[in-house]
């Protein structure tokens, strides 16, 4: 994984002197995970500003509400490229840059693959996630793929929300914090809060990731 001071090295075209000064400001907030997103896509602004002389620099990048930030000289010929990486960084793991899907743990919106979304979750709630009583309700909420975890004792609740367009990945991400399928509930269609129940395919990719 490619370090945030070697993309500055390795991309002078984007980095001038004060910007990299100005790393100091951000460069604690830059998820490690993103380092290979960050290389690529300066790498494209490179080829698209070798052919002309315009001024360009980078001035901020940051993690904002698990997506890029990333400030720069706005110019028309780039602005595709930086919102192709602010797509696809929603579904990079800030912690190693693999797949991943945003997550909430805690309170806190990250994207993060089925690994350090299970990390998260053993690091939040640590003792509570072996012998706790666990409820999963998934639902599709307008499109969107959405489980709350509920993690019960007699004291305190927890709840937790995962979205991914991709239903394979968020039953891997419950496979991996130990949710088994009776744990799992899927409730039915509420028309006024726009949730439709998952269909029969769409529950059956559950019951063979979850009945291991
Ligand atoms: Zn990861």
């Amino acid at each position: 994984m490619i370090t945030f001071e070697e993309i500055i090295k390795k991309h002078p075209r984007c980095f001038t002197k004060q910007s990299i000064r100005n790393q100091e400001l951000y460069g604690s907030c830059i998820p490690t995970g993103w380092g290979n997103l960050l290389d690529e896509l300066c790498s494209k602004i490179e080829v698209a500003l070798a052919e002309t002389d315009a001024k360009f620099s980078v001035t901020q990048i940051k993690e904002k509400f698990g997506r890029l930030r990333f400030g720069a000289t706005r110019l028309p010929i780039i602005e595709d490229l930086i919102n192709d990486a602010i797509r696809r960084s929603a579904f990079t793991c800030t912690a190693c840059g693999s797949r991943g899907s945003p997550a909430q743990i805690g309170g806190y919106l990250s994207p993060l693959c089925p690994h350090h979304f299970s990390e998260g979750v053993r690091n939040k709630l640590l003792d509570l996630i072996e012998d706790a009583a666990i409820e999963v309700e998934i639902y599709n909420s307008a499109g969107i793929y959405v489980a709350h975890l509920f993690v019960l004792d007699d004291r305190e609740k927890y709840e937790m929300y995962i979205s991914d367009l991709d239903l394979r990945l968020l039953a891997e991400m419950l496979s991996a914090i130990s949710i088994k399928m009776d744990h799992v509930k899927f409730p039915a269609s509420d028309e006024d809060n726009d949730l439709i129940e998952l269909t029969a395919e769409e529950k059956s990719i559950f019951e063979s990731a979850l009945s291991k």
